[in-house]
């Protein structure tokens, strides 16, 4: 299944290179999707899976508000997410999806896999 797709909705200077929604990677320069950085969005993919879709952006969204107000900017909110500290935090290891737990985003039986997961990114 082709998971990749190119799309104009991604604005030229936006600081987001891509999205993840229902299984599907959209983004506005596919040349620059990587190995890893498809990890990072199939790690979402998984992600929104198991959380059935809607929870998961319910889930994202309120985070992302949550932390937005707690460390005052957005990158790092959007950084401290739980969804993003699993993904940024796994996505260099290709091998992540094939031994993850389920709900790995709140789980931190494994320190080693979660080495700093603990700790807020700054
Ligand atoms: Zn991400």
């Amino acid at each position: 299944m082709k998971r990749l797709h190119k799309t104009r909705l991604i604005g030229k200077d936006s600081n987001i290179l891509a999205i993840t929604l229902f299984g599907h990677v959209f983004t506005r320069y596919p040349e620059r999707i990587n190995k890893y950085v498809m990890n990072h969005e199939l790690i979402h993919c998984r992600q929104q899976r198991e959380l059935l879709y809607l929870p998961f952006f319910i889930i994202y969204g309120v985070e992302w508000l949550i932390k937005r107000f707690k460390y005052g900017n957005w990158q790092l909110a959007y950084r401290n997410i739980s969804f993003e500290k699993e993904a940024y935090a796994n996505d260099r290891d290709l091998h992540y999806l094939n031994s993850r737990h389920l709900f790995g985003q709140w789980r931190r039986s494994n320190p080693l896999r979660y080495g700093g997961h603990r700790q807020p990114f700054r």
